[in-house]
Protein backbone atom coordinates (compact mmCIF):
# COMPACT_ATOMS: atom_id res chain seq x y z
CA UNK A 1 0.00 0.00 0.00
CA UNK A 2 1.56 3.30 -1.25
CA UNK A 3 0.29 6.56 -0.54
CA UNK A 4 1.99 10.17 -1.45
CA UNK A 5 3.03 12.51 1.49
CA UNK A 6 4.10 16.57 1.27
CA UNK A 7 6.87 16.56 3.90
CA UNK A 8 5.37 20.09 5.26
CA UNK A 9 2.41 17.83 5.89
CA UNK A 10 3.98 14.86 7.40
CA UNK A 11 6.10 17.59 10.10
CA UNK A 12 2.85 19.28 10.67
CA UNK A 13 1.49 15.21 11.79
CA UNK A 14 4.40 14.47 13.99
CA UNK A 15 5.14 17.65 15.39
CA UNK A 16 8.84 18.12 14.14
CA UNK A 17 10.36 20.45 11.93
CA UNK A 18 10.28 19.84 7.95
CA UNK A 19 14.23 19.21 7.97
CA UNK A 20 13.82 16.49 10.53
CA UNK A 21 11.76 14.57 8.09
CA UNK A 22 14.49 15.34 4.41
CA UNK A 23 16.68 14.00 7.37
CA UNK A 24 14.89 10.49 8.13
CA UNK A 25 13.93 10.74 4.25
CA UNK A 26 17.60 11.24 2.72
CA UNK A 27 19.16 8.65 5.78
CA UNK A 28 16.73 6.33 5.00
CA UNK A 29 15.29 6.06 8.29
CA UNK A 30 12.02 6.57 6.45
CA UNK A 31 12.03 4.77 3.29
CA UNK A 32 10.69 7.40 0.17
CA UNK A 33 10.70 7.58 -3.31
CA UNK A 34 10.45 10.86 -4.64
CA UNK A 35 7.25 11.72 -7.08
CA UNK A 36 6.27 14.59 -8.98
CA UNK A 37 5.13 17.70 -7.50
CA UNK A 38 7.52 18.10 -4.12
CA UNK A 39 5.81 14.74 -2.99
CA UNK A 40 7.13 11.80 -1.36
CA UNK A 41 5.81 7.82 -2.14
CA UNK A 42 5.69 6.21 1.39
CA UNK A 43 4.65 2.54 2.02
CA UNK A 44 1.79 2.06 4.29
CA UNK A 45 3.73 -0.07 6.79
CA UNK A 46 6.53 2.59 7.19
CA UNK A 47 4.35 5.67 7.65
CA UNK A 48 2.38 3.02 10.62
CA UNK A 49 6.15 2.00 12.01
CA UNK A 50 6.57 5.79 12.42
CA UNK A 51 3.47 6.16 14.09
CA UNK A 52 4.48 3.69 16.60
CA UNK A 53 7.33 5.17 17.25
CA UNK A 54 5.46 8.28 17.92
CA UNK A 55 2.33 6.73 19.37
CA UNK A 56 -0.19 8.26 17.07
CA UNK A 57 -2.91 6.52 15.59
CA UNK A 58 -2.09 6.33 11.92
CA UNK A 59 -4.19 9.12 9.74
CA UNK A 60 -4.14 7.60 6.90
CA UNK A 61 -5.62 3.40 6.80
CA UNK A 62 -5.64 1.05 4.22
CA UNK A 63 -9.51 0.28 4.20
CA UNK A 64 -10.93 0.53 0.62
CA UNK A 65 -12.10 3.06 -0.24
CA UNK A 66 -15.10 2.27 -2.10
CA UNK A 67 -17.44 -0.93 -2.42
CA UNK A 68 -19.58 -2.79 -4.73
CA UNK A 69 -22.69 -1.81 -3.94
CA UNK A 70 -21.92 2.06 -4.94
CA UNK A 71 -20.99 0.90 -8.38
CA UNK A 72 -23.92 -0.75 -8.66
CA UNK A 73 -25.90 2.11 -7.53
CA UNK A 74 -24.08 4.43 -10.09
CA UNK A 75 -25.17 1.91 -12.58
CA UNK A 76 -28.52 1.68 -12.18
CA UNK A 77 -29.07 5.77 -11.81
CA UNK A 78 -30.06 7.25 -15.10
CA UNK A 79 -27.98 8.20 -17.54
CA UNK A 80 -27.29 12.05 -17.59
CA UNK A 81 -27.08 13.56 -21.50
CA UNK A 82 -23.88 14.60 -21.96
CA UNK A 83 -22.53 18.58 -22.30
CA UNK A 84 -20.89 19.14 -25.14
CA UNK A 85 -18.26 21.93 -25.81
CA UNK A 86 -19.20 22.44 -29.14
CA UNK A 87 -18.18 21.84 -32.87
CA UNK A 88 -14.43 20.62 -33.42
CA UNK A 89 -13.26 22.92 -35.61
CA UNK A 90 -13.94 26.39 -33.66
CA UNK A 91 -12.31 27.54 -30.68
CA UNK A 92 -12.05 25.50 -27.58
CA UNK A 93 -14.66 27.35 -26.08
CA UNK A 94 -17.73 27.78 -28.22
CA UNK A 95 -20.91 27.74 -25.73
CA UNK A 96 -21.55 30.15 -23.14
CA UNK A 97 -23.80 28.54 -21.00
CA UNK A 98 -20.97 26.15 -20.11
CA UNK A 99 -19.80 29.40 -17.77
CA UNK A 100 -22.95 28.43 -15.73
CA UNK A 101 -22.81 24.68 -16.42
CA UNK A 102 -19.45 24.10 -14.55
CA UNK A 103 -19.96 24.17 -11.11
CA UNK A 104 -16.09 24.77 -10.24
CA UNK A 105 -17.48 22.38 -7.59
CA UNK A 106 -13.99 20.84 -8.21
CA UNK A 107 -15.26 16.96 -8.44
CA UNK A 108 -13.18 16.31 -10.77
CA UNK A 109 -9.86 17.88 -9.65
CA UNK A 110 -11.37 15.43 -6.52
CA UNK A 111 -11.38 12.48 -8.46
CA UNK A 112 -7.97 12.77 -11.11
CA UNK A 113 -5.39 10.94 -9.80
CA UNK A 114 -2.53 13.79 -10.98
CA UNK A 115 -4.61 16.67 -9.99
CA UNK A 116 -1.90 19.28 -8.44
CA UNK A 117 1.40 17.55 -9.88
CA UNK A 118 3.04 20.51 -11.91
CA UNK A 119 -0.33 22.57 -11.60
CA UNK A 120 -2.12 20.32 -13.77
CA UNK A 121 -6.12 20.32 -13.24
CA UNK A 122 -9.13 19.11 -15.05
CA UNK A 123 -11.27 22.28 -13.47
CA UNK A 124 -8.58 25.09 -14.29
CA UNK A 125 -8.67 23.56 -17.45
CA UNK A 126 -12.16 23.87 -17.97
CA UNK A 127 -11.92 27.17 -16.83
CA UNK A 128 -9.04 28.33 -18.44
CA UNK A 129 -11.45 27.37 -21.80
CA UNK A 130 -14.22 29.56 -20.77
CA UNK A 131 -12.11 33.01 -20.21
CA UNK A 132 -10.56 32.00 -23.90
CA UNK A 133 -6.86 31.62 -22.58
CA UNK A 134 -6.62 28.78 -25.94
CA UNK A 135 -3.16 29.70 -26.58
CA UNK A 136 -2.12 28.96 -22.75
CA UNK A 137 -3.51 25.72 -22.86
CA UNK A 138 -2.22 25.07 -26.14
CA UNK A 139 1.30 25.80 -25.05
CA UNK A 140 1.09 23.49 -21.75
CA UNK A 141 1.49 19.70 -21.24
CA UNK A 142 -1.22 19.16 -18.84
CA UNK A 143 -2.83 16.77 -21.76
CA UNK A 144 -0.44 14.73 -22.28
CA UNK A 145 0.60 14.03 -18.73
CA UNK A 146 -3.22 13.75 -18.40
CA UNK A 147 -4.22 9.79 -19.16
CA UNK A 148 -7.61 10.49 -20.84
CA UNK A 149 -8.62 8.23 -18.29
CA UNK A 150 -11.90 9.98 -17.85
CA UNK A 151 -12.36 9.24 -13.95
CA UNK A 152 -12.53 13.08 -13.40
CA UNK A 153 -15.83 13.01 -16.38
CA UNK A 154 -17.77 9.90 -14.00
CA UNK A 155 -17.22 12.39 -10.96
CA UNK A 156 -18.83 15.79 -13.00
CA UNK A 157 -22.56 16.05 -11.74
CA UNK A 158 -22.76 18.09 -14.29
CA UNK A 159 -21.78 15.35 -17.27
CA UNK A 160 -19.20 18.02 -18.68
CA UNK A 161 -17.08 16.15 -21.31
CA UNK A 162 -13.94 17.13 -19.66
CA UNK A 163 -12.38 14.59 -22.04
CA UNK A 164 -13.52 15.90 -25.35
CA UNK A 165 -11.99 19.43 -24.29
CA UNK A 166 -8.37 17.59 -23.65
CA UNK A 167 -8.85 15.80 -26.85
CA UNK A 168 -9.18 19.14 -28.64
CA UNK A 169 -6.29 20.43 -26.90
CA UNK A 170 -4.48 17.89 -28.04
CA UNK A 171 -5.16 17.71 -31.51
CA UNK A 172 -4.87 21.60 -32.15
CA UNK A 173 -1.66 21.78 -30.90
CA UNK A 174 1.32 22.22 -33.97
CA UNK A 175 2.38 18.91 -35.20
CA UNK A 176 6.28 19.89 -34.35
CA UNK A 177 4.95 20.25 -30.43
CA UNK A 178 3.58 16.52 -29.94
CA UNK A 179 5.53 14.56 -27.43
CA UNK A 180 8.07 12.93 -30.39
CA UNK A 181 7.91 9.35 -29.44
CA UNK A 182 4.10 9.73 -30.11
CA UNK A 183 3.95 11.86 -33.27
CA UNK A 184 6.90 9.54 -34.71
CA UNK A 185 4.95 6.63 -34.41
CA UNK A 186 1.97 8.58 -36.26
CA UNK A 187 4.15 9.52 -39.29
CA UNK A 188 5.83 6.34 -39.45
CA UNK A 189 2.31 4.36 -39.25
CA UNK A 190 1.37 6.43 -42.18
CA UNK A 191 4.33 6.41 -44.01
CA UNK A 192 5.11 2.82 -44.08
CA UNK A 193 1.90 1.12 -42.70
CA UNK A 194 3.11 0.40 -38.95
CA UNK A 195 4.20 2.52 -36.31
CA UNK A 196 7.29 0.85 -35.73
CA UNK A 197 8.47 0.83 -39.66
CA UNK A 198 9.14 -2.92 -39.71
CA UNK A 199 9.62 -3.74 -43.54
CA UNK A 200 7.07 -6.22 -45.44
CA UNK A 201 9.96 -8.58 -46.30
CA UNK A 202 11.04 -8.67 -42.12
CA UNK A 203 7.56 -8.95 -41.52
CA UNK A 204 6.44 -12.04 -43.60
CA UNK A 205 10.08 -14.06 -42.83
CA UNK A 206 8.93 -13.57 -38.94
CA UNK A 207 5.68 -14.63 -39.26
CA UNK A 208 7.20 -17.63 -41.74
CA UNK A 209 9.06 -18.72 -38.84
CA UNK A 210 6.91 -18.18 -35.63
CA UNK A 211 4.34 -20.39 -37.19
CA UNK A 212 7.58 -23.51 -38.51
CA UNK A 213 8.27 -23.02 -34.77
CA UNK A 214 4.22 -23.70 -33.66
CA UNK A 215 3.90 -26.46 -36.24
CA UNK A 216 6.78 -28.45 -34.72
CA UNK A 217 5.60 -27.78 -31.00
CA UNK A 218 2.03 -27.33 -30.23
CA UNK A 219 -0.03 -27.10 -32.93
CA UNK A 220 0.89 -30.09 -35.52
CA UNK A 221 0.23 -28.36 -39.65
CA UNK A 222 0.02 -25.01 -38.31
CA UNK A 223 1.15 -22.36 -41.56
CA UNK A 224 0.53 -18.99 -40.54
CA UNK A 225 -1.80 -17.75 -42.97
CA UNK A 226 -1.09 -14.49 -44.70
CA UNK A 227 -3.59 -12.68 -47.30
CA UNK A 228 -5.39 -15.92 -47.24
CA UNK A 229 -8.84 -15.04 -49.39
CA UNK A 230 -12.11 -15.35 -47.91
CA UNK A 231 -10.60 -16.60 -44.70
CA UNK A 232 -13.67 -14.92 -41.75
CA UNK A 233 -11.47 -13.32 -39.69
CA UNK A 234 -8.93 -10.57 -40.82
CA UNK A 235 -6.67 -10.54 -37.51
CA UNK A 236 -4.57 -6.94 -37.37
CA UNK A 237 -1.42 -6.69 -34.56
CA UNK A 238 0.20 -4.22 -32.61
CA UNK A 239 3.92 -3.73 -34.18
CA UNK A 240 5.12 -3.60 -30.25
CA UNK A 241 4.46 -7.68 -30.42
CA UNK A 242 6.56 -8.57 -33.84
CA UNK A 243 9.21 -5.68 -33.03
CA UNK A 244 9.94 -7.03 -29.23
CA UNK A 245 8.11 -9.72 -28.22
CA UNK A 246 7.14 -12.13 -31.28
CA UNK A 247 6.40 -15.36 -29.05
CA UNK A 248 3.36 -13.31 -28.03
CA UNK A 249 2.04 -13.79 -31.33
CA UNK A 250 1.81 -17.33 -30.95
CA UNK A 251 -0.66 -17.08 -28.11
CA UNK A 252 -3.77 -16.08 -30.18
CA UNK A 253 -2.69 -18.60 -32.88
CA UNK A 254 -2.77 -21.74 -30.49
CA UNK A 255 -6.65 -20.30 -29.66
CA UNK A 256 -7.16 -19.54 -33.42
CA UNK A 257 -6.42 -23.47 -34.21
CA UNK A 258 -7.97 -24.84 -31.40
CA UNK A 259 -11.21 -22.87 -31.91
CA UNK A 260 -10.80 -23.91 -36.21
CA UNK A 261 -11.00 -20.57 -36.77
CA UNK A 262 -10.72 -19.28 -40.46
CA UNK A 263 -8.66 -16.60 -40.24
CA UNK A 264 -5.87 -14.40 -42.02
CA UNK A 265 -3.31 -11.49 -41.26
CA UNK A 266 -2.82 -8.83 -44.17
CA UNK A 267 0.75 -8.64 -45.61
CA UNK A 268 0.51 -4.86 -45.66
CA UNK A 269 -0.85 -1.95 -43.28
CA UNK A 270 -1.24 -4.75 -40.49
CA UNK A 271 -1.17 -2.40 -37.75
CA UNK A 272 -3.96 -2.40 -35.39
CA UNK A 273 -2.96 0.31 -32.91
CA UNK A 274 -3.66 4.00 -33.63
CA UNK A 275 -1.40 7.07 -32.27
CA UNK A 276 -3.58 9.80 -34.16
CA UNK A 277 -5.76 9.23 -31.42
CA UNK A 278 -3.17 10.07 -28.73
CA UNK A 279 -1.62 13.05 -30.76
CA UNK A 280 -5.14 14.32 -31.47
CA UNK A 281 -4.60 13.63 -35.67
CA UNK A 282 -8.22 12.65 -36.33
CA UNK A 283 -7.41 12.60 -40.55
CA UNK A 284 -4.46 9.76 -39.22
CA UNK A 285 -7.21 7.70 -37.42
CA UNK A 286 -9.58 7.48 -40.59
CA UNK A 287 -6.21 6.73 -42.70
CA UNK A 288 -5.31 3.94 -40.26
CA UNK A 289 -9.16 2.43 -40.22
CA UNK A 290 -9.63 2.89 -43.81
CA UNK A 291 -6.44 1.10 -44.27
CA UNK A 292 -8.35 -1.81 -42.59
CA UNK A 293 -11.75 -1.68 -44.01
CA UNK A 294 -9.44 -1.56 -47.52
CA UNK A 295 -8.17 -5.26 -46.28
CA UNK A 296 -10.82 -6.65 -45.25
CA UNK A 297 -12.84 -5.59 -48.87
CA UNK A 298 -9.53 -7.11 -50.33
CA UNK A 299 -9.85 -10.62 -48.95
CA UNK A 300 -12.99 -10.64 -48.86
CA UNK A 301 -13.71 -11.27 -45.08
CA UNK A 302 -16.89 -11.78 -42.40
CA UNK A 303 -15.50 -9.86 -39.33
CA UNK A 304 -12.50 -8.12 -37.63
CA UNK A 305 -10.21 -9.06 -34.66
CA UNK A 306 -9.08 -5.90 -33.43
CA UNK A 307 -5.43 -5.72 -31.30
CA UNK A 308 -4.43 -5.84 -27.56
CA UNK A 309 -5.35 -2.19 -26.72
CA UNK A 310 -7.90 -0.66 -24.89
CA UNK A 311 -6.88 2.35 -27.63
CA UNK A 312 -7.19 0.71 -30.85
CA UNK A 313 -10.15 -0.70 -30.14
CA UNK A 314 -11.59 2.86 -28.97
CA UNK A 315 -9.73 4.49 -32.09
CA UNK A 316 -11.20 2.00 -34.59
CA UNK A 317 -15.00 1.92 -33.04
CA UNK A 318 -15.27 5.95 -33.04
CA UNK A 319 -13.64 6.22 -36.54
CA UNK A 320 -16.25 3.43 -38.20
CA UNK A 321 -19.05 5.03 -36.44
CA UNK A 322 -18.20 8.46 -37.60
CA UNK A 323 -16.60 8.21 -41.15
CA UNK A 324 -17.25 4.58 -42.38
CA UNK A 325 -20.76 3.77 -40.26
CA UNK A 326 -22.13 1.74 -43.62
CA UNK A 327 -18.74 -0.78 -42.59
CA UNK A 328 -20.39 -1.88 -39.68
CA UNK A 329 -23.00 -3.13 -41.73
CA UNK A 330 -20.69 -5.21 -43.69
CA UNK A 331 -18.29 -6.98 -41.33
CA UNK A 332 -18.32 -7.90 -37.44
CA UNK A 333 -16.09 -6.09 -35.01
CA UNK A 334 -14.77 -8.48 -32.19
CA UNK A 335 -12.75 -7.42 -29.33
CA UNK A 336 -10.58 -10.14 -27.54
CA UNK A 337 -13.52 -10.41 -25.27
CA UNK A 338 -15.86 -11.12 -27.96
CA UNK A 339 -13.89 -13.41 -29.56
CA UNK A 340 -12.62 -15.33 -26.78
CA UNK A 341 -16.40 -15.58 -25.14
CA UNK A 342 -17.88 -16.49 -28.65
CA UNK A 343 -14.98 -19.55 -28.57
CA UNK A 344 -16.01 -20.52 -24.75
CA UNK A 345 -19.70 -20.45 -25.46
CA UNK A 346 -19.76 -21.96 -28.98
CA UNK A 347 -17.83 -25.05 -26.86
CA UNK A 348 -15.15 -24.11 -29.67
CA UNK A 349 -12.43 -24.31 -26.62
CA UNK A 350 -11.70 -25.64 -23.41
CA UNK A 351 -10.06 -24.04 -20.82
CA UNK A 352 -8.60 -26.00 -17.68
CA UNK A 353 -9.12 -23.57 -14.31
CA UNK A 354 -7.16 -25.88 -12.05
CA UNK A 355 -3.68 -24.56 -13.75
CA UNK A 356 -3.73 -21.02 -11.39
CA UNK A 357 -4.21 -21.61 -8.09
CA UNK A 358 -2.73 -18.09 -7.34
CA UNK A 359 -5.25 -15.04 -6.26
CA UNK A 360 -5.64 -13.04 -9.59
CA UNK A 361 -7.48 -9.69 -10.44
CA UNK A 362 -8.15 -8.22 -13.07
CA UNK A 363 -7.40 -4.73 -14.39
CA UNK A 364 -9.95 -2.75 -16.38
CA UNK A 365 -8.35 -0.61 -19.34
CA UNK A 366 -9.78 2.59 -19.53
CA UNK A 367 -10.93 2.24 -23.24
CA UNK A 368 -12.35 -0.90 -22.89
CA UNK A 369 -14.30 0.02 -19.82
CA UNK A 370 -15.08 3.62 -19.00
CA UNK A 371 -14.67 5.07 -21.71
CA UNK A 372 -16.51 2.61 -24.25
CA UNK A 373 -19.35 2.88 -21.98
CA UNK A 374 -19.75 6.11 -22.10
CA UNK A 375 -19.26 6.49 -25.65
CA UNK A 376 -20.52 3.83 -27.27
CA UNK A 377 -23.23 2.35 -24.42
CA UNK A 378 -21.27 -1.41 -23.62
CA UNK A 379 -17.62 -1.22 -21.18
CA UNK A 380 -16.45 -4.63 -21.33
CA UNK A 381 -16.60 -5.43 -17.57
CA UNK A 382 -18.53 -8.27 -17.48
CA UNK A 383 -16.94 -10.78 -20.13
CA UNK A 384 -13.43 -9.88 -18.72
CA UNK A 385 -14.47 -11.60 -15.82
CA UNK A 386 -16.50 -14.25 -17.19
CA UNK A 387 -13.18 -15.31 -19.20
CA UNK A 388 -10.57 -15.06 -16.37
CA UNK A 389 -12.42 -16.33 -13.42
CA UNK A 390 -13.57 -19.71 -15.91
CA UNK A 391 -9.38 -19.75 -16.29
CA UNK A 392 -8.49 -18.57 -12.53
CA UNK A 393 -11.15 -19.86 -9.50
CA UNK A 394 -9.26 -18.35 -6.96
CA UNK A 395 -10.23 -14.21 -7.83
CA UNK A 396 -10.23 -10.70 -6.21
CA UNK A 397 -11.69 -8.12 -7.03
CA UNK A 398 -9.89 -4.63 -7.07
CA UNK A 399 -11.78 -1.42 -5.44
CA UNK A 400 -12.93 0.40 -6.78
CA UNK A 401 -13.89 -1.69 -9.89
CA UNK A 402 -15.23 -1.09 -13.26
CA UNK A 403 -16.59 1.64 -14.17
CA UNK A 404 -15.19 3.16 -10.93
CA UNK A 405 -11.44 1.36 -11.73
CA UNK A 406 -8.11 3.38 -11.54
CA UNK A 407 -6.25 3.82 -14.40
CA UNK A 408 -2.54 2.27 -14.92
CA UNK A 409 -0.84 5.64 -15.48
CA UNK A 410 0.09 4.67 -18.86
CA UNK A 411 -2.60 5.65 -20.85
CA UNK A 412 -3.33 8.26 -23.42
CA UNK A 413 0.16 7.30 -25.08
CA UNK A 414 2.17 7.76 -21.44
CA UNK A 415 3.55 4.88 -22.05
CA UNK A 416 5.56 6.12 -24.81
CA UNK A 417 5.87 10.24 -23.74
CA UNK A 418 8.62 11.47 -21.89
CA UNK A 419 6.62 11.83 -18.56
CA UNK A 420 7.69 8.92 -17.09
CA UNK A 421 7.86 10.91 -13.49
CA UNK A 422 4.04 12.13 -13.72
CA UNK A 423 3.32 8.47 -15.02
CA UNK A 424 4.46 6.68 -12.12
CA UNK A 425 3.52 9.05 -9.39
CA UNK A 426 -0.43 8.63 -11.47
CA UNK A 427 0.13 4.45 -11.24
CA UNK A 428 0.59 4.73 -7.54
CA UNK A 429 -3.26 4.45 -6.45
CA UNK A 430 -3.26 2.05 -9.02
CA UNK A 431 -0.37 -0.31 -7.00
CA UNK A 432 -1.92 0.54 -4.01
CA UNK A 433 -5.22 -1.55 -5.09
CA UNK A 434 -2.99 -4.27 -6.15
CA UNK A 435 -1.23 -4.58 -3.05
CA UNK A 436 -4.50 -4.07 -0.77
CA UNK A 437 -6.42 -6.66 -2.99
CA UNK A 438 -3.68 -9.20 -2.04
CA UNK A 439 -3.77 -10.31 -6.03
CA UNK A 440 -0.49 -12.20 -7.21
CA UNK A 441 -1.72 -12.61 -10.99
CA UNK A 442 -3.16 -9.37 -12.20
CA UNK A 443 -4.69 -10.07 -16.25
CA UNK A 444 -5.28 -7.20 -18.37
CA UNK A 445 -5.98 -6.84 -21.99
CA UNK A 446 -4.27 -4.03 -23.17
CA UNK A 447 -0.53 -3.66 -24.14
CA UNK A 448 0.41 -0.32 -22.54
CA UNK A 449 -1.45 -1.59 -19.16
CA UNK A 450 0.56 -4.43 -19.16
CA UNK A 451 3.77 -2.58 -19.60
CA UNK A 452 3.06 -0.07 -17.03
CA UNK A 453 1.77 -2.69 -14.39
CA UNK A 454 4.64 -5.52 -14.98
CA UNK A 455 7.66 -2.70 -16.11
CA UNK A 456 6.90 -0.02 -14.08
CA UNK A 457 4.63 -0.37 -11.00
CA UNK A 458 5.58 -3.61 -10.17
CA UNK A 459 9.11 -2.59 -9.50
CA UNK A 460 8.87 0.83 -8.28
CA UNK A 461 6.32 -0.17 -5.68
CA UNK A 462 7.51 -3.76 -5.01
CA UNK A 463 4.31 -5.28 -5.79
CA UNK A 464 6.02 -9.22 -6.70
CA UNK A 465 2.98 -9.50 -9.04
CA UNK A 466 2.80 -11.08 -12.10
CA UNK A 467 0.75 -10.03 -14.95
CA UNK A 468 -0.42 -11.45 -17.74
CA UNK A 469 -2.58 -10.47 -20.71
CA UNK A 470 -6.30 -12.14 -20.86
CA UNK A 471 -5.36 -13.87 -24.32
CA UNK A 472 -2.30 -15.49 -23.07
CA UNK A 473 -4.20 -16.84 -19.86
CA UNK A 474 -6.30 -18.57 -21.69
CA UNK A 475 -3.88 -19.52 -24.26
CA UNK A 476 -2.09 -21.26 -21.60
CA UNK A 477 -5.24 -22.50 -20.40
CA UNK A 478 -6.14 -24.45 -23.26
CA UNK A 479 -6.85 -28.21 -23.54
CA UNK A 480 -8.07 -29.31 -26.49
CA UNK A 481 -6.04 -28.45 -30.02
CA UNK A 482 -8.33 -29.81 -32.12
CA UNK A 483 -9.22 -27.37 -35.30
CA UNK A 484 -7.42 -26.20 -38.53
CA UNK A 485 -5.78 -23.25 -39.72
CA UNK A 486 -7.34 -22.65 -42.69
S1 LIG B 1 -16.70 18.27 -11.74
FE1 LIG B 1 -17.79 19.16 -13.52
S2 LIG B 1 -18.96 20.85 -12.65
FE2 LIG B 1 -17.43 20.30 -11.10
S3 LIG B 1 -15.63 21.66 -11.57
FE3 LIG B 1 -15.30 19.75 -12.71
S4 LIG B 1 -16.18 20.15 -14.76
FE4 LIG B 1 -17.02 21.72 -13.37
S1 LIG C 1 -8.79 12.18 -17.79
FE1 LIG C 1 -7.84 11.27 -15.93
S2 LIG C 1 -5.77 12.18 -15.83
FE2 LIG C 1 -6.97 13.43 -17.29
S3 LIG C 1 -7.79 15.13 -16.10
FE3 LIG C 1 -9.36 13.50 -16.10
S4 LIG C 1 -8.95 12.24 -14.26
FE4 LIG C 1 -7.12 13.53 -14.63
Amino acid sequence: MIYEIKVNELAEEFGVHRNTIRNWINSGALPAQEGPGRRYLIQWEDYKQLCDRYGREPRISPEPSARTETIQARKEAPALAPVRLGPKTNPLYTLPTLADTCLTCGSCAGACPISGVDDLDPRKIIRMAFLGLDEELLASDWPWKCTMCGKCEIACPMNVEILQLIQRIRSRRDRDKIPPPIQKGVVTCLEKGNNLGIPKDDFLALLKELGKDLAATACPGFVTPVDVRGARLLVTINSKEPFVEPDNLTWWWKIFHAAGESWTIPSENWEGVNWGLHSGDYSAIRTVVKRIIDNIERLNCKALLLPECGHAYYATRYALERWFPESLQQFKIYTVFDLLLEYLNEGRITLNPSLHAKLTTFHDSCNYGRKSLKTFGHGYFDEARTITRTCCKNYVELIPTEEENYCCGAGGGSWASPFSAERVFHGRIKARQISESGAKVVITSCHNCKDQLGKSLNREFNLDIEVQFLWELVANSLVTTGGQTP
